[in-house]
């Protein structure tokens, strides 16, 4: 008789965003009238950029013709967009990251879910707390976490390393060493940065203890302060010991339309074997590619007018994100991101719990956030607003919280 895997019974509950898109929904049928507005969930609103249209239109063009149309893409993607990538991404940034060490894929969530898959299936993991919840989900349907304590609300067998106001929500090296050790900066959903000095730090733990670090740099275009590291391999000896997941969906506004890739040195080996070569035989028997014509328009924000729309509508959300912390402070609250990420993530006033400052906020001031408690226990008594709506929607939004 088929079974099921049972470890999928073991993740908690229903999923964040059901939640509050049930709560809104019950929320609006019983006031037709509420205009509500949503700087909840972190996804894009702003149009794909001109260059970027182009490049769609003139791939779909040599997809009906017979001398330029492409059927399947090689395995770790086209080699224009893979040079692009190494060029700009780490060329720029002084890093030296070949072409043939990218994966290109339909998105980091993919790619951070799936790695897991070429380590041991006793892997130890670390993970921040609060977190983006892939990490852990991913890892519970592999079997690697072990039972959930409802009570502590966490899996038996996680590192978690608590990201709070105290240690600037950048996480401090666990008492027990993991074997894999997922960061995430610019943090989603804290908005918080990690200093290179501080980067280079977990770089050498692993280094020194074996361990493999997840990076994921799905917001690194957010950045706008000096000491705030792009990638990891901005440090020393990163090539020995981590992966560097991104993605286009933040970046360039690619959520619909998917692409991201994933960068593993040929340098970084466990027990002899590179990794390089076990995703390589993964994507190669799993995945079948980005469509040409999407990575034909990864390529287009690359080039100078691609640059320039992309870094305008960059520009244009993190005005949103100085809006609502600027907003938020002057209103009395404790509010921190929002400068190197899309995220602010406030103190819940009074003591209130993350879902009370939910519905208080969404029956005075109409406004949806997020609670941070749904990100791990340290969430809890923290809301994460995003930069991501329209202007004129957050400033009414700011508006209102103001006059609670
Ligand atoms: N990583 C983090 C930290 C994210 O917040 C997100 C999206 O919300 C992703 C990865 C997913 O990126 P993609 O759209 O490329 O799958």
């Amino acid at each position: 008789m088929a079974k099921i895997n049972r470890n999928y019974l073991k993740l908690p509950g229903s999923y964040l965003f059901s939640t509050i898109g049930k709560k809104v929904r019950e929320y609006a049928a019983a006031h037709p009238e509420a205009e509500i507005i949503r700087l909840g969930i972190g996804d894009v609103t702003q149009p794909l950029a001109p260059a970027v249209i182009a490049a769609l239109h003139s791939a779909v063009e040599e997809m009906g013709q017979a001398d330029t149309f492409r059927g399947y893409a090689p395995d770790l993607g086209y080699e224009f967009l893979r040079k692009a990538i190494a060029d700009y991404d780490y060329g720029r940034i002084g890093c030296s990251i070949s072409p043939e060490e990218i994966f290109v894929s339909d998105g980091a969530k993919c790619d951070c879910g799936n790695i897991q898959e070429i380590f041991d299936t006793d892997s130890r993991i670390a993970v921040c707390d609060p977190v983006y919840p892939v990490y852990v989900d991913s890892n519970v349907m592999a079997g690697r976490t072990g039972e959930y304590d409802a009570d502590l609300q966490r899996f038996r067998d996680v590192i978690y390393m608590p990201c709070t106001e105290e240690n600037g929500f950048a996480p401090e090296f666990p008492e027990e060493v993991p074997d894999l050790i997922y960061l995430c900066f610019p943090n989603n959903p804290t908005g918080a940065v990690i200093t290179r000095e501080a980067l280079q730090g977990w770089v050498d733990y692993a280094n020194k203890n074996g361990a493999v670090i997840l990076y994921d740099a799905a917001y690194e275009a957010y950045i706008s302060e000096e000491n705030v590291p792009h990638s990891i391999y901005e440090c020393d000896g990163a090539e020995t010991c981590a992966i560097e997941f991104r993605s286009f969906s933040k970046t360039a506004g690619f959520t619909g339309l998917r692409l991201g890739y994933t960068v593993i040195p040929m340098a970084l080996t466990l027990e002899g074997v590179r990794l390089h070569d076990l995703w390589a035989r993964r994507h190669g028997t799993k995945y079948n590619g980005a469509p040409y014509i999407v990575q034909r328009a990864g390529e287009a924000i690359y080039s100078p007018e691609g640059r320039s729309q992309i870094t305008g509508q960059i520009a244009y959300y993190m005005e949103n994100a100085k809006l609502i912390r600027e907003g938020l402070r002057e209103a009395g609250y404790t509010a921190s991101g929002g400068v190197n990420a899309p995220y602010i993530w406030m103190k819940t006033p009074d003591g209130l719990s993350s879902w009370e400052f939910f519905d208080f906020l969404l029956e005075n001031a109409n406004v949806v956030g997020t609670p941070g408690v749904g990100f791990g226990p340290h969430g809890e008594g923290y809301f994460r607003l995003t930069a991501f709506g329209s202007r004129e929607n957050t400033l009414r939004a700011m508006e209102r919280i103001r006059h609670l």
